[in-house]
């Protein structure tokens, strides 16, 4: 039985959509309806920036301290519905369960612990000689979110927004929006008081823009496509409001000729086809010394064998579908364009999983003898889709990195990690990780370029969220 929704979360209650205007959502590995939710309106969008305007004097001068009890209480309550949280966004974007449980659930839930924690503990005030510099919050936010690790990029904006004593509305993407009619409960739940957090669900165009247009929203903080962020930004200008964007990405990972291959190739791989390669950091181009071109492949053919898609809920595979119809469509559209463009397939490719004709699947594919200058390398596939790259130089390898419109992440591996560390410099993205190193939730996460402005996590993103004001004395 599918899930319907037909309400928003405004003011402290739901309130029963105008329109009977609803937006489907599919179960990524079968295909099957999941749910339905309600299209906003322009009415119902602006009466959600209304409703956090109306709570922005009170919440923005409670004690940092008491913001941050009710963020911890979410935490707790995000931790007590892990398990729900996980099978929601395993059936709405198609992670493989086992990984959802720590990845999609468990993130965001320490994401509102730690935004929890930072609010009671920020330096509010700073002497600066004869001035005394105050943080204060910036105002009402509009959230626009997309679907790919939904609830981690909610928390990555309400978590932070909430504790600087900032309002919010958010409008979570029309894919996959469930897990924030969840969020939405618990902060029901926990009694935020009314107007704080407003949730209204709908299209990019209506909610999205009206609640980035409204005079009373003073930021907003968007992630999702570069295409979209543009817009968002252009409607900003008007009234010069303060816009976080977090956008694409076409990250490469340089391995180095002294690198461990039998590591680093697996390891990209991994980071290349997690979530179905619908990651915006993602590696998706792996660059090899040409010398050692077909050592690399032969690890990478090795290492795909590894990856056979399966039922994200049922199945036992790191790998799933992608996340709808529309998707699916968009990728072999790519792999069609790598073919085209004389890109040498060595794994995966047009045809279906075998046995997976239902839901969004595609096999887990690797060109070889990618050029830099190919739709490929250039543009974002988010799909299972790796591009080796060969290069002759290590300063060719670092030109190629950098050679994207994009910034947002990349990878480096050498036989030490003062090398890697000294290539890692050179990159132009927001992030690096070095021989492996881990994600990192308390480390500022962004993009150089046209992978955004600005900055989500721990205390640069918590900053965001900030107006500085300087007393002279
Ligand atoms: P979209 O840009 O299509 O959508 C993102 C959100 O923006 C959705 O909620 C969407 O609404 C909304 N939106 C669309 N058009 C407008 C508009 N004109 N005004 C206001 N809001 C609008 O991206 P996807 O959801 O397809 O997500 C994938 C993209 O997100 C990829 O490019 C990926 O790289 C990027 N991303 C970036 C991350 C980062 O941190 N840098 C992290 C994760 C993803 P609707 O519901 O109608 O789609």
């Amino acid at each position: 039985m599918a899930i319907i929704k037909d309400s928003f979360f405004i003011n402290g209650r739901w309130v029963k959509a105008q329109s009977s205007e609803t937006f489907e959502v599919f179960t990524s590995g079968t295909g099957e309806l999941y749910a339905t939710i309600p299209a906003g309106t322009v009415a119902e969008a602006n009466s959600a920036v209304e409703a956090a305007a109306a709570a922005f004097p009170a919440w923005s001068v409670m004690a940092a301290k008491d913001r941050g009890e009710f963020l911890s209480r979410v935490s707790e309550k995000l931790a007590e519905r892990s398990d729900e949280i996980a099978l929601c966004i395993a059936n709405e974007v198609g992670m493989p369960l086992m990984l959802a449980k720590g990845i999609q659930a468990g993130i965001p839930t320490a994401t509102f612990a730690d935004n929890a924690a930072r609010a009671a503990d920020f330096e509010w005030e700073e002497e600066v000689g004869n001035s005394t510099l105050v943080r204060e919050p910036v105002g009402v936010v509009a959230c626009i979110t997309p679907w790919n690790y939904p609830l981690h990029q909610i928390a990555n904006k309400v978590a932070a927004a909430l504790a600087a004593g900032c309002t919010v509305v958010l409008k979570p993407s029309e894919v996959a929006p469930i897990n924030a009619f969840i969020l939405a409960e618990i902060f029901e739940e926990v009694g935020l008081p009314a107007g704080v957090f407003n949730l209204v669900t709908g299209s990019g165009p209506v909610v999205g823009e009206a609640i980035v247009a409204h005079p009373k929203t003073d930021m907003i903080s968007f992630t999702g496509s570069t295409r979209a962020g543009k817009r968002v930004m252009e409607i900003a200008a008007d009234m010069v409001k303060r816009v976080s964007l977090e956008l694409g990405g076409k990250s490469a990972n340089i391995i180095l000729d002294d690198a461990d291959f039998a590591t680093a190739i697996p390891d990209g791989i991994f980071k290349c086809y997690l979530n179905s390669g619908q990651t915006c950091s993602a590696l998706t181009r792996m660059l090899v010394p040409r010398s050692r071109l077909a050592e690399a492949e032969d690890l990478a053919v090795a290492t795909v064998a590894g990856y056979t898609p399966a039922d994200p809920i049922t199945g036992a595979s790191l790998l799933g579908p992608l996340v709808s119809a529309a998707q699916k469509e968009r990728v072999l559209g790519y792999i069609r364009k790598g073919i085209d463009e004389g890109a040498r397939l060595i794994a995966g490719g047009l045809d279906a999983p075998e046995g997976l004709e239902q839901g969004y699947y595609v096999a887990p594919t690797i060109f070889s003898d990618v050029r830099n200058d190919m739709t490929i390398a250039q543009e974002e596939i988010f799909g299972p889709v790796l591009s080796i790259i060969p290069y002759d130089s290590e300063e060719e390898a670092i030109a190629i990195a950098n050679d994207s419109l994009y910034g947002l992440s990349g990878g480096v591996w050498a036989g030490t990690k003062e090398k890697a560390f000294e290539v890692a410099r050179k990159i132009r993205t927001g992030q690096v990780e070095i021989n492996g190193g881990n994600f990192n939730i308390f480390a500022p996460f962004g993009g150089y370029k046209q992978s955004g402005i600005g900055r989500e996590l721990g205390k640069y993103g918590f900053e965001e969220f900030l107006e500085v004001k300087a007393i002279q004395k």
